[in-house]
């Protein structure tokens, strides 16, 4: 039986006679401070790796000064495509926004601040050129962030691999490269609180990755206090596993099955020996500790019903109030995508 290809996500780069592209996509949320810093790294970058023909720049609703920064630092200068927000939508939005836009054959995915070494881009580029999809950055060192923040963010990873089924790698962040299947891929994804590095491992293709260390930000200061990075904590878990539900349950059987026993125990004290239990602070113990359980675990099922609610709503899942081209959309090679929602005014 003859058998043929019919379809395939193939990536552009292998088409031949053709120059493959890749483009930088950076969420920022107000970076004022560092922008300068960034720019001029990105430039020195691309002066000697022409194959970066795009810079998608996403301001995420900052307040400072980013969006007229970013325009007057880009002016002139090719290849440069802005994003502007609404309002704060969040990183893992104007990652996915930014994926979005890109038009190159591949993407990396930065943060603002630097933390993530471009010379690493490099060591992605080549992996892709061997035929990766994609290729994350994997931490080893975290210099920059505090003992709690690394402690925390080892724990997290360990914790999401054993509570998914997801293959996400441990201890990579949104740094990363993803090839042009990949983005056509996660374009279909209409997650609204999506977890960007589990979505990206759930899709599957040649992944891979490379080590470094991560050196402190460059200026400014961090945008995740604890209470952010736990949401993105939860949020992963549960836009991949409903693991902490069955817990509840299980939970919820072991309790009750304690209880009867403490009955049968209450029922004999009081008729067979015949001394009541005087202490009330056991009882309290127990009142307290059952509450709480029961409310912690109301809530864990309440934000599941939080996350459908979400979906349901159909609203779009960011705003871009405006996009903004470095050059003339027909002279420019990334004149860049149209964002999901866009409201294009400029
Ligand atoms: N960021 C964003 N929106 C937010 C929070 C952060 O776009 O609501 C950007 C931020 O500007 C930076 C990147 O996401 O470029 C990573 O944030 P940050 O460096 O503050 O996080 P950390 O490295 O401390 O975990
Ligand atoms: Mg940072």
């Amino acid at each position: 039986m003859h058998v043929r290809l019919v379809e395939t996500l193939q990536p552009h780069s292998t088409r031949p006679g053709r120059r493959e592209t890749v483009a930088f996509v950076i969420p920022l949320y107000n970076e004022e401070e560092v922008l300068p810093v960034l720019i001029r790294e990105v430039e020195a970058y691309r002066a000697a790796h022409p194959e970066v023909t795009e810079v998608v720049l996403v301001d995420d609703g900052s307040t400072d000064g980013t969006a007229s920064l970013i325009r007057s630092l880009t002016e002139g200068r090719p290849g440069y495509v802005l994003l502007r927000f609404s309002r704060n939508f969040g990183h893992q939005l104007a990652i996915t926004a930014g994926m979005h836009c890109v038009s190159a054959d591949a993407a990396v995915v930065l943060d603002g601040d630097l933390q993530d070494p471009l010379d690493v881009v490099t060591q992605m580029i080549e992996k892709w050129r061997q035929g990766f999809d994609v290729v994350y950055g994997i931490r080893r060192e975290r210099h920059g962030d505090g003992l709690l923040k690394r402690w925390t963010a080892r724990l997290f990873y360990r914790l999401f691999q054993h509570l998914t089924d997801v293959d996400a790698p441990l201890d990579a962040g949104d740094f990363r490269l993803v090839s042009r299947p990949v983005l056509d891929a996660y374009r279909q994804i209409e997650e609204h609180q999506p977890y960007v590095r589990g979505l990206i491992a759930w899709l599957g293709f040649n992944q891979t990755g490379v080590f470094y260390d991560r050196p402190p930000r460059a200026a400014g200061r961090s945008k995740y206090p604890l209470r952010r990075s736990l949401r993105l904590a939860f949020d992963g878990i549960a836009s991949f596993s409903v693991r902490p539900l069955r817990y509840a349950v299980r939970l919820g059987l072991l309790v009750a099955a304690l209880s009867v026993i403490g009955l049968v125990w209450v029922l004999l004290a009081k008729y067979a020996f015949g001394n009541t239990i005087p202490g009330w602070s056991s009882l309290i113990f127990a009142a307290f500790f059952f509450g709480g359980l029961q409310l912690f675990f109301l809530g864990v099922v309440g934000s599941y019903l939080a996350r459908v609610y979400e979906e349901v709503k159909a609203r779009p899942r960011y705003v871009v109030r405006e996009r903004w081209v470095s050059e003339p959309a027909e002279a420019s090679p990334a004149a860049g995508r149209e964002p999901e929602t866009a409201r294009v005014r400029s």
